[in-house]
């Protein structure tokens, strides 16, 4: 599974990256999702960040 953040989208109120800080992180005023696979472990926090996004910003996908 991988995390993107839609900075188009993205309000920046660094919710995702309190949720799941091993995902999610802030870049100045935007969120950032790692590169790659989230690690196995952090799926369903990062899934649980995705779905408490106020602007749907985040998509999690194989
Ligand atoms: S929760 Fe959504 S709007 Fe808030 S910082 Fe994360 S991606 Fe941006």
């Amino acid at each position: 599974m991988k995390a993107f953040v839609n900075p188009d989208l993205c309000i920046g109120c660094t919710q995702c990256a309190g949720l799941c800080p091993e995902v999610f992180s802030m870049d100045g005023n935007l969120a950032v999702a790692i590169p790659g696979e989230i690690p196995g472990e952090d799926v369903p926090q990062a899934v649980s960040a995705a779905e408490a996004c106020p602007v749907s910003a985040i998509t999690i996908q194989d």
